[in-house]
């Protein structure tokens, strides 16, 4: 083997990887990216099941408010115009989301935004001071009704701990609107690529040198020699060999039937918001393309995925990070090692463990480009 035959070896086919492997590529630098799956495109990748798109790793929808993101991942795909405004069923009655006045006039029957206004301003007294925790912050933000039917089940069945031992900033993700505006992201661009996500990541990629099915941690020291330096998006416990304890990630298991019926739902995303039902939430894929094939033609079937989170153990994918107190400062430990390890970078949702959206993780890539390839993108 020919040791530093690469300028960078990139571990990770995801967006991180794949966009720095494209502009280190593009400026003539030696690249080689290793991937353990069997397929490139980490979390966003799509397959096609009698002609309807398939989210594998999770239902993706691209929304950003990042003009210059934005001007960058159209380069690859064209955008369509899929908006998401998912429906939340709490035992059979549907509401709106995000909390809007379709949701509000369904809870209470109002019909003015002042009477819906004046309903969360009387449910919001309970909380005293500071929003401490995600209970607290939700009742702010839209009372105990909205919370109890909406926010709790759905929450505590997503993060598998209590709501009041939640960080309070993941509920404010979620917009509050006093409007009958059911688009779920405040964002000024969204859609889904045509032909799927594995198309836009092939588009990144180009000729970039893959090897799939290697997992790098398996030989970290024959692929550190083979390369100048390494991109490493893998998670950053895994790559210390969880020396100062694992991080903590959510799971997802997903359940994918294939139905012979034009539609199951009537919609891309139906969350199921209370305690009892153990899936988190129904994704109908073929609604991401409107229900229609590349010709344009409808299809005759449907597959859906039920979504059922979990903690992750050894084995499983990690996908969410849990940023709460404990495993920021365990991850702040790890950050301090690896700015120590001069040779890897560390970037990407895993390692940087930071629960970033599919612009966050873009904008990231491109700013890492810049400093380390010394350009402007
Ligand atoms: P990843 O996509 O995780 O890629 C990392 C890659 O590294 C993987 O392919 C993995 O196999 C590989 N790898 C790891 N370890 C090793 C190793 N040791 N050796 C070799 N390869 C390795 N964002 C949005 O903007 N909109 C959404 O609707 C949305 N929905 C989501 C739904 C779910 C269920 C999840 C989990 C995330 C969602 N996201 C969404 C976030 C989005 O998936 C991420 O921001 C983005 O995919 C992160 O890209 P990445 O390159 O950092 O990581
Ligand atoms: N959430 C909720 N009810 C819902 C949808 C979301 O309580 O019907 C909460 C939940 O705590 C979730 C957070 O809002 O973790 C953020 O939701 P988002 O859809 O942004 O989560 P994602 O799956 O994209 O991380």
């Amino acid at each position: 083997m020919e040791k530093n035959k690469y300028d960078y070896i990139i571990v990770g086919s995801g967006l991180y990887g794949a966009i720095f492997a494209h502009e280190a590529r593009k400026r003539g630098k030696k690249v080689k990216i290793i991937e353990k799956r069997a397929n490139v495109g980490g979390n966003v990748y799509t397959e096609k099941v009698e002609g309807i798109i398939v989210h594998k790793y999770g239902a993706h929808i691209f929304h950003t408010n990042n003009k210059r993101v934005w001007r960058y991942i159209t380069k690859f795909a064209e955008f369509n115009r899929f908006t998401n405004s998912p429906v939340a069923n709490y035992k059979g009655e549907l509401y709106s989301l995000p909390f809007n006045m379709y949701t509000f006039n369904k809870m209470w029957g109002v019909i003015t935004p002042e009477e819906a206004k004046n309903k969360i301003a009387s449910q919001r007294k309970e909380v005293i001071g500071e929003p401490q925790n995600l209970e607290e912050q939700a009742i702010s933000l839209v009372g105990r009704d909205i919370y109890e039917k909406l926010i709790k089940g759905y929450t505590e069945k997503q993060w598998g701990r209590e709501c009041r031992e939640l960080p309070k900033f993941i509920i404010k993700r979620l917009p509050v609107r006093y409007t009958f505006d059911n688009n779920y992201f405040n964002a000024l661009y969204q859609g889904i690529p045509v032909g799927g996500y594995t198309k836009l990541i092939e588009n990144i990629l180009g000729d970039v040198e893959v090897e799939l099915n290697t997992d790098y941690l398996e030989n970290k020291k024959k692929f550190n020699e083979m390369a100048d330096k390494v991109i490493y998006t893998g998670p950053v416990d895994a790559y210390f060999e969880y020396e100062l304890g694992c991080l903590e990630y959510r799971s997802v298991r997903f359940e994918n039937e294939l139905l012979d019926i034009p539609n199951f739902q009537g919609n891309a995303a139906v969350n199921y918001t209370d305690k009892e039902t153990p899936w988190t939430r129904i994704i109908e894929h073929k609604w991401f393309e409107f229900g229609k094939d590349e010709n344009g033609n409808d299809l005759p079937k449907t597959i859906i995925s039920r979504e059922y989170s979990s903690e992750w153990k050894p084995g499983d994918e990690p996908y969410y990070p849990v940023n709460d107190e404990n495993n920021s400062a365990l991850y702040n430990k790890y950050r301090e090692k690896a700015k120590l390890e001069k040779k890897v970078i560390f970037g990407g949702r895993l390692g940087e463990y930071k629960y970033y959206d599919m612009d966050g993780v873009i904008a990231a890539a491109l700013d890492m480009c810049e400093r380390e390839l010394g350009c402007n993108i």
